[in-house]
């Protein structure tokens, strides 16, 4: 490997999406790997139950003028009506003068993300190809619905802001249209077509094989959490629950749990969560093979193997609170009123996106001299991120001059951590 300080193993410290994309992109390259996670790759954390939308239209960062001038309305449009649970915002004043700041860097901002996320369908295809799962990939786009009045106002203005940013789009087909509006009951029924997205068949199913192929290339899966990193003379002394893990090079790629792992290395990851819910409908015959985002509801509903799973909210407080019972309610009500078969109540589950105050996620290494790296706060858009995300490490990793400019993904933008 042309990287001298790097001739032996590397920790990647969680095994979402992202710490499962990162460990796979390394050992293909030859590199011995730990992966390591208290519970099985894409259990825990918000890579299991997320949309499984690859949203490469979505190269926008959340913050921006006309978000904090039309906050609620702006914040729902993908995934779900916001709101910020008590003492989120006492105690976030400075998360959110960042974020007021980068709102009036989102043009900026946007240049810097979107290079990655437009990468990311090809990324993603080229990523399960490799490792013999390219079944888990559907690249049949996605449709997004309006159905109050001002119906199809809304979805030109739509076409016209995409058609802007270079995203395509196409009126939806008149049959499908109507089987929409018979469904949801709306005579204003207006669609559009994302041909260029694309969704997976299975969240979880992505981690499990992309941990699997690094896995069957030589990395070993160690079950345990990380406590912090230690950095030594000669390698880096990972402290877990069950010992001491010796490496010469750290990955940490722990979500929203990442902060306080960084910190123990004086970087400063100010990562609040954003969660979100999903309930699933199990039988379910999809209307579509595609993704359905019902814009005025602010759900999306994915075809899953063997069910529907529908997502929405973004609940800003603290991950570790327990889920709000009434959200996947309101969820199920959403769903029966645009015309889906499903009982009042049952099971749901809640996870955190791990999002920065700027919606940028921080890629990049730790200063000091042993090589410790971190690619984190992949907020709404981590599954799409994922596998471009394990090529940008396997880069950086290497030394090598990589395809997509990374200096803005530096937590160092943040200020110093500390101790
Ligand atoms: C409702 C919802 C819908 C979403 N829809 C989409 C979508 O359609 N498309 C999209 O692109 N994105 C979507 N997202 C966002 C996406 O799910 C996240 O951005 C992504 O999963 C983040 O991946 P991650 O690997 O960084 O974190 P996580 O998936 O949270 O994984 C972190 C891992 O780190 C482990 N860990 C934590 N602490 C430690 C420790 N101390 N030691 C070792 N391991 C540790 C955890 O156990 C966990 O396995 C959605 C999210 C939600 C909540």
């Amino acid at each position: 490997m042309s990287n001298p300080e790097l001739n032996d193993s590397i920790a990647v410290i969680g095994a979402g999406v992202i710490g499962c994309a990162v460990a796979w992109n390394l050992v293909r390259e030859g590199r011995s790997v730990i992966l390591i996670d208290p519970d099985e790759p894409g259990r825990a954390g918000a890579s299991y139950g997320n949309a499984g939308h690859i949203a490469s239209e979505l190269i926008e960062p959340v913050p921006s003028p006309s978000l904090l001038f039309g906050f609620w309305k702006q914040l729902a449009a993908f995934d779900g009506p916001l709101s910020f649970e008590s003492g989120f915002l006492p105690g976030s004043a400075s998360w959110l003068g960042r974020f007021v700041a980068a709102a009036f860097r989102h043009s900026a901002n946007t240049q810097i993300l979107a290079p990655l996320v437009r990468a990311s369908t090809a990324a993603f295809h080229r990523a399960l190809r490799e490792v013999g799962q390219v079944d888990l990939l559907k690249l049949n786009g996605h449709y997004s619905f309006w159905t109050e009045p001002g119906a199809s106002k809304r979805a030109q203005a739509e076409a016209q802001h995409m058609a802007a940013l270079g995203i395509p789009t196409m009126p939806v087909d008149e049959e499908f249209r109507q089987t929409i509006a018979a469904t949801t009951g709306s005579q204003h029924t207006t669609g559009l077509w994302f041909p260029e997205t694309a969704h997976v068949l299975d969240p979880m199913e992505i981690c499990a094989a992309f941990a699997r192929a690094a896995i069957q290339g030589g990395a070993t899966f160690r079950k345990t959490r990380v406590r912090a990193m230690a950095p030594r003379e000669r390698e880096i002394e990972v402290l877990t629950d069950d010992g001491t893990v010796k490496a010469n090079a750290a990955v940490v790629c722990a979500g929203i749990w990442s902060e306080s792992l960084l910190k123990t290395v004086g970087l400063r990851a100010p990562l609040k969560a954003a969660r979100g819910y999903h309930v699933e409908l199990p039988g379910h015959t999809p209307l579509t093979d595609a993704p359905i985002v019902y814009t005025d509801q602010t759900t999306v509903v994915t075809p899953m193997v063997g069910r529907l799973r529908a997502t929405n909210f973004v609940e800003f407080t603290s991950p570790d609170a327990p889920p709000d019972p009434r959200k996947p309610r309101r969820l199920r009500r959403k769903l029966q009123r645009v015309g889906y078969n499903v009982e009042a109540d049952g099971p749901s589950w809640m996870g955190s996106r791990p999002v920065l105050p700027d919606y940028l996620p921080g890629i990049g290494r730790a200063p000091g001299p042993r090589p410790i790296f971190y690619a984190v706060g992949h907020q709404h858009i981590g599954l799409t991120l994922a596998a471009v995300t394990g090529e940008i490490m396997a880069d950086l990793i290497a030394g090598r001059t990589g395809r997509h400019d990374i200096a803005p993904f530096d937590l160092r933008r943040f200020g110093a951590g500390g101790h």
